[in-house]
Parts: C-alpha cells; structure tokens; sequence
C-alpha cells in the first residue's frame, strides 16, 4: 500500500473533529456529512479527494463543474460501487439551469421562487419521475452582499415551492459571513436550525437537512445541528487568491 494522501490525512482530522463536536452536542456524527468543496481544485486532486472516500462534492460555479466533469467522471478508481454526488452551493443563473441539472444531483442554492419553478420544469423533462433535490438558501443575517431568501419570504413561498412535484426540498442551506472567531458564527446557525423549525411545523414536507459550516466554523456548525458541511480549505489547503 502507498502511503495515505495528504488528503487523506485531512479527511480522517476533519472527521474527528465532526464526531467531537457532535459529541459535545448530543448528537450523532453520522448525521453529518462532509461536501468537499472543490472550486480552483484540479481533477486530479478531487479524484484523489474521491479515492480518499470524499463522494459528496461541491462546486459553485456550473462552468467550473463542466469544464473538469471529463476528467473526473470518466475514471474508475471510485469506491465500489458508488459514484460520487455534486452539489451546486453557489449562485445559479437562470440561463445555467438546464446545465445545472445535467451536471448536479443537489441544487443547494435555490433563492426565488421562480428559480424552483424553472427548476420543476427542466427536472421534470430531464429526470423523468426522479425529483431533483434541493435546498432552499436563506440570507438569515440579512446581509446585503448574501444571496437567499429573507425569512419572512421564504415563509411566503414555501407553500407553492413545496407544491412543485419534480423538486424533493431536503432542506435549509445559508452562507454564513466571514467571521473572525468560529464562535460569533453560532447566531447564524441557530438562527436557521429555529427557521427550519418553525417551518417545518406548518410545513411537515419540507426536508430537515441543514447545510451550514465551512472550514472556519465548521465545528460550531455541527454543534448547531448541521447535517451539512462545506469544507473547502481544510481538504485542500488555501485557494489561489482570483482577482
Ligand atoms: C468556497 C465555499 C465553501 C468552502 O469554503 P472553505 O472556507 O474553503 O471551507 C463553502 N460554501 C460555499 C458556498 C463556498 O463558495
């Protein structure tokens, strides 16, 4: 055997430090799952991030994850048996839908009511009876330079986006601010857990997974109930900075 990658190195800390917090949480650490964040990364650090057991990964652009998707799909070193699954976490255009749809099987960035109605359309004719899951983004800090829904219109929209028969809406996903101690995260994390709640009791369909946490606080994320965490420069170390 080779020696384990450094990415494989990274996994393995990254887990203990998901199954500390939710320990420190009552929680399990099962429920938590890792989407390795792979925007400026090569294909072939992410089919190593793959090898490495990483088989939920997130891209936040559509253009990146077509121009890298033939080099990474077309190999076969994937665990047995299972293909690796790709999230969108990053703003979608409503001129990249129907490329998002080919190339994702999550669409965590849904922020308007029309974009999942476009969705439903393009998921209904390329998926045929497989809805297309989905989170429901939410700008719970009211920050102005944040993609998502304000409560208080996602409260309004839910109704008619849970409605939509070719979208599964799993959950609740936010992007939290840049902050510099992990810890003032946590206002953002409760505040969509108790969002989620809330709306979850008026609107027993929509999904429970939680997607919040990135490699700065990602700790305090699982502390808070996410069942998803989006971790980019832990995996793969500090992004080249794009002007
Ligand atoms: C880049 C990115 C991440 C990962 O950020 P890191 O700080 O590298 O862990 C998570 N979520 C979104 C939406 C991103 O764009």
């Amino acid at each position: 055997m080779s020696e384990p990658s450094d990415i494989a190195a990274a996994r393995a800390a990254i887990l203990k430090r998901i199954a500390s917090a939710a320990a420190r949480s009552g929680r399990d650490a099962s429920a938590v799952e890792v989407v390795a964040v792979t925007k400026t990364v090569s294909p072939e650090r992410i089919r190593e991030a793959i090898a490495a057991g990483f088989m939920t990964l997130g891209e936040n652009r559509v253009q990146e994850r077509q121009a890298k998707v033939g080099e990474i799909d077309a190999v076969s070193t994937y665990p047995a048996g299972e293909q690796p699954r790709w999230h969108l976490i990053g703003p979608l255009q409503s001129n990249k839908a129907r490329r998002a749809v080919e190339l994702f099987d999550l669409i965590e960035t849904i922020d308007s009511l029309a974009l999942a109605q476009r969705l439903d359309r393009i998921a209904a004719e390329l998926r045929r009876g497989q809805p297309l899951p989905v989170l429901l983004q939410v700008n719970v800090d009211a920050d102005a330079a944040k993609a998502g829904f304000a409560p208080a219109d996602l409260d309004r929209a839910l109704t008619e986006i849970l409605a939509l028969p070719a979208l599964s809406v799993e959950g609740l996903m936010t992007v939290g601010r840049v902050v510099p101690e992990p810890d003032l995260a946590r206002p953002t994390f409760v505040a969509l857990r108790d969002l989620s709640e809330r709306l979850r009791s008026r609107h027993p369909t929509l999904g429970e997974a939680l997607s919040m946490g990135m490699t700065d606080d990602f700790e305090v994320a699982v502390e808070e109930g996410a069942t998803l965490v989006r971790i980019g420069r832990a995996i793969f170390g500090a992004r080249p900075t794009v002007g």
